[in-house]
């Protein structure tokens, strides 16, 4: 059992926090920074009312500042920090474990502020930097990317001699009433969406316009939902730890109220992220609507429906054709009751805890800056059902290129 520090105390952040809370066994101190002390300091509060076995001190700091992180990590001492700011945030905090031995975790990789650019080159290139240190990064260990790359490694130890053809379906069929809102941090879902799609096929990459491509598919338990292919990070980790691969792709799901209101707000500059003069000011306007979008931490409260995310693999098991589908539904109004929070944060914070807690116990432990589809994924699939997001496989299914 092991000190961790927890940066970020937005949606995702509040899940970790408690969910590490309630497992002693592998956490022995909680630390909750961010750059708002009084948002670590309601969590913290809540974990109290709600009788969670172990205390969560709360501090403040700009994760954007490496020698604030520093001192901060030299102070506290953590084995571990799990970093649930945001992808703006990676390098600084990983220079700051480099620099004050402490291993790293996260859910989302680095992009810079300026361009939306979603690729690991620059935290692949921190390996060697990690490995003389003696220290290990896992990178993207939330749900998408993090469980579906675990999701993958388990299908390709267990069902395929060779991985053929990869979609992972992503469906929010939830409703939290509100006319738009975004379930994660709303800079950065916005910009994940309106930038030009791409799918992995034949060993290149495949650029569409956004949501140039789409169809129902039909989720378990919910039915079919009209789905889009959409550019998401695990596709280039997951193409290159699975190289037999031929075909890669993730499909999401978006209501029409949804591409509506993106569609004028992009028609009408909103999205933008180009700084404009404003009363002489320098304003984003993409950060301007942030400010006005609900935040993804106060949705949980009366949402309903549910989250259904999995992964479709065709292959060859022993010289004949095979097929596979792994997923998890998860319902908004179960996690809220749990931990206050609507199920996209849920999803996301369960397995950060998950993949912490086998870093801490060993079983998940190298030197290096690794994704969550290099270790074995039998302890990992072992500790979801066990913490919330329990799975389910159906062989001999129909992958979405077929109908
Ligand atoms: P939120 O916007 O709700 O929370 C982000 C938190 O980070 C806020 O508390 C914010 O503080 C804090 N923060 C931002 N900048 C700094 C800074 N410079 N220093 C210190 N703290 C800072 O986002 P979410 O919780 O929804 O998402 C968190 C992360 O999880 C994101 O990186 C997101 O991309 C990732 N994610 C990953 C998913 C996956 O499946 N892999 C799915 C969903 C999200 P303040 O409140 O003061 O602004």
């Amino acid at each position: 059992s092991k000190k961790i520090v927890i940066i970020g105390a937005g949606g995702v952040g509040n899940v970790v926090v408690k969910k590490c809370a309630m497992n002693p066994a592998s956490f022995s101190e909680i630390v909750l920074a961010s750059r708002t002390l009084s948002k670590c300091d309601a969590i913290a509060a809540e974990c109290a009312a709600i009788g969670l076995p172990t205390a969560v001190k709360t501090r403040q700091v700009d994760a954007d500042n490496v020698p604030e992180l520093v001192a901060l990590f030299k102070e506290e001492k953590p084995f571990l920090v799990i970093n649930v700011a945001l992808p703006y945030q990676d390098l600084t905090i990983m220079d700051a474990c480099l620099e004050a031995g402490v291993h790293y975790l996260d859910t989302a990789n680095y992009e810079p502020k300026d361009v939306a650019k979603f690729e690991y080159s620059w935290q692949w290139a921190y390996q060697e930097k990690f490995k003389k240190a003696g220290l290990m990064a896992l990178l993207g260990c939330g749900f998408d990317p993090g469980v579906t790359g675990v999701y993958t490694a388990y299908a390709n130890k267990h069902y395929f001699d060779e991985m053929h053809y990869l979609d992972i379906i992503d469906c929010n069929a939830g409703d939290h009433g509100k006319a738009f809102a975004t379930n994660f941090n709303p800079e950065i879902n916005i910009r994940e969406i309106t930038q030009k799609g791409k799918y992995w096929e034949n060993g290149e990459w495949i650029e569409i316009e956004p949501m140039s491509i789409h169809k129902p598919i039909d989720y378990p338990n919910i039915g079919p939902k009209e789905s889009y292919v959409l550019y998401h990070e695990e596709l280039e980790s997951l193409t290159k730890n699975f190289p037999t691969l031929k075909r890669a792709r993730f499909w999401m799901t978006f209501g029409q109220a949804y591409l509506t209101h993106l569609e004028v707000l992009q028609n009408v500059g909103m999205t933008s992220i180009a700084p404009i003069k404003f009363n002489g000011m320098d304003i984003v306007p993409l950060e301007f609507l942030k400010a006005v979008l609900p935040e993804p931490g106060t949705l949980g409260e009366n949402y309903s429906g549910q989250t259904s995310i999995g992964c479709q693999i065709k292959g060859i098991k022993e010289g004949k054709e095979a097929t596979y589908y792994v997923w998890n539904n998860c319902h908004h109004a179960d996690c809220y009751k749990e931990v206050q929070a609507q199920g996209v944060s849920y999803t996301t914070g369960v397995p950060a805890m998950i993949g912490a807690s086998l870093m801490i116990d060993g079983s998940w432990f190298t030197p290096g800056v690794f994704n969550v589809e290099e270790f074995n994924p039998d302890p990992f699939m072992e500790l979801l059902n066990i913490h919330g997001l329990p799975w389910e496989e159906q062989h001999n299914i129909t992958l979405p290129h077929e109908y």
